[in-house]
């Protein structure tokens, strides 16, 4: 083999253990990423929403979970948030948890080192000027990650949280009736839930605030207690504190 074929090889492979060998890091077995609350005792859920603040959007959600007491978490993009502060700090003075969704929103595979770390650093570093507060959660787009992801959560002192539940609120076409029936079919005890409150498509992301309402009656219904997330207690992944 010429020397040229030796040097591509290796390149591939530090590239495949860059992205592919982190992101199942990540999605499959390092268990101090939070995925999910435990399955025994009184069942809970967490309900979490991503890609926001989106000045419609997430006002309309933060009304809805005000009129059912119903806590959440919001994993902000750092650039949006510095467009609509008023709504993070809304979201945090209702009692939600405010999490890190990084400065962007790019994704990990297509980062450099240095680029991640901007795009994880500059989010907690935007969310922190916006509430004054240490923001202790981060959930990478996608939940993607690159090698470079653990340290950068490490440098900002940020746990990384997933799901478990994914809601199909991010699609183009996606209709309430469907995200509701296929949130209440995947619900289990301890469920991280993951929906949108500021997606890409926007059409979609109107269809979760209209199902919202029943989905949180759904889910009581069905004898779950909604909590924060950091509240679901010590699950999958090491406790949250
Ligand atoms: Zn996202």
């Amino acid at each position: 083999m010429k020397p040229g074929w030796y040097l591509g090889g290796a390149a591939l492979a530090g590239l495949c253990a860059y992205t592919l060998g982190a992101q199942a890091q990540g999605r499959m077995w390092d268990p101090a990423i939070l995925r999910r609350g435990p399955a025994a005792g009184r069942p809970r859920i967490a309900l979490t929403f991503d890609d926001g603040p989106h000045p419609l959007l997430t006002a309309a959600t933060l009304d809805i979970l005000r009129s059912a007491a119903c806590p959440a978490a919001f994993f902000c993009i750092g650039e949006r948030a510095l467009r609509h502060p008023e709504l993070v700090r809304r979201a945090r003075d209702d009692g939600h948890l405010v999490g890190n969704h990084t400065l962007s929103h790019r994704h990990a595979w297509l980062l450099t080192p240095g680029a991640t770390h901007h795009e994880i650093v500059g989010g907690a570093t935007a969310l922190r000027g916006v509430l004054d507060q240490p923001i202790a959660w981060l959930r990478p787009p996608w939940g993607a990650f690159n090698a470079a992801t653990y340290v950068a959560a490490r440098k900002a002192q940020q746990r990384i949280a997933l799901w478990s539940v994914a809601a199909p609120d991010w699609a183009p076409g996606a209709r309430a009736e469907s995200i509701l029936a296929a949130v209440l079919a995947r619900a289990h005890p301890g469920a991280i839930i993951d929906l949108h409150d500021g997606g890409r498509d926007e059409a979609a992301s109107a269809e979760m605030v209209a199902a919202l309402p029943a989905l949180v009656a759904g889910l009581r219904a069905r004898g779950y207690d909604l909590v924060r997330m950091d509240q679901l207690g010590a699950g999958e992944g090491a406790a949250p504190f």
